[in-house]
């Protein structure tokens, strides 16, 4: 399969990447997650303006521009032949060695890497929902960065896979904030509430598009931090990320909230959502 690898698309096997490359050492890189439909991305600026944020907040240079990023994403689309599917692009600080805990000299490259692998989307799921569990929010102070050190996000997605759920729902001191790899939203009486963007939370590219289809269609967006008595209180709840779209939530924890039909307004959003790719992608 091909692969970005700094400036050229290759073949997987030919990537070398240094043991002390920094994203190996010290997880000191930045990521994104990228969904193409029909041979073409959806939401490709977004994608690239947040990677360029991220890399911004961690004092990281791009030595790429965005048309370049964009261009070379598209070739590893036609290259690879993937018609749905995610690409995963990847940006490290390089190599220091002898190891240092310091950045390195601005002479130092970054490490780009981009794979892609064909995922269908996944309709039954979304229409049955995920379960998930609550568990407190272990990370950091500055996940809107979208960085590659996930071991808070993978250890609390490892205890619901543990409890048998699909998604962790996190909270800090009882203020709900997102998911392990997901934003998450609650209905109640018609509204939508989710967390606003902020150090908190990773301000993700499906909730602006989702929070787009809700203003079309008449349901008010409320972002403001809610509790978890609000959770456990919702008329409906659902997590959106690249890789799920708009994804009702059936259970948390123990508590059943439907086990055969979402929510309506969880349902009527993941619709408006799919017509957006359509638009964007084609069918
Ligand atoms: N929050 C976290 C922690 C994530 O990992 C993700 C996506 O991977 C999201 C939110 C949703 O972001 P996006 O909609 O841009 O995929």
């Amino acid at each position: 399969m091909k692969v970005i690898w700094n400036s050229e698309i290759v073949e997987r096997s030919e990537v070398r990447i240094d043991p002390e490359d920094r994203g190996y050492q010290f997880g000191d890189g930045i990521y994104e997650v990228i969904r193409a439909y029909n041979k073409q991305y959806f939401c490709l600026d977004e994608h690239i303006d947040r990677f360029y944020s991220s890399a911004s907040k961690i004092e990281m240079h791009i030595p790429y521009s965005k048309e370049e990023l964009k261009e070379l994403l598209n070739r590893l689309l036609v290259e690879t032949g993937v018609h749905t599917g995610n690409v995963y692009l990847q940006m490290t600080r390089g190599i220091s060695s002898p190891r240092n805990h310091m950045y390195p000299d601005a002479a130092v490259l970054p490490m780009l890497t981009g794979t892609m692998t064909s995922v269908e989307r996944d309709a039954d799921q979304m229409s049955k929902g995920i379960a998930t569990i609550v568990t407190e929010d272990i990370r950091w102070l500055k996940c809107d960065i979208k960085m590659i050190s996930l071991l808070g996000n993978i250890m609390v997605k490892h205890e619901a896979h543990k409890r048998n759920a699909e998604e962790a729902i996190l909270h800090r001191d009882g203020i709900v904030t997102e998911c392990s790899s997901s934003n998450v939203a609650i209905v109640k009486d018609g509204k939508i509430w989710t967390h606003p963007d902020g150090n908190l939370i990773l301000p993700g590219i499906t909730k602006i598009v989702w929070k787009k289809c809700a203003e079309k269609l008449g349901y008010p967006v409320i972002e403001k931090p809610f509790s978890l008595d609000d959770l456990y209180d919702a008329d409906e709840v659902f997590c959106s990320s690249t890789t799920i779209e708009v994804m009702p939530v059936c259970k948390i924890g123990n508590n059943v909230l439907f086990d055969q039909v979402p929510g309506q307004v969880t349902m009527a959003l993941q619709k408006a959502y799919l017509h957006e790719i359509e638009k964007q992608c084609g069918k």
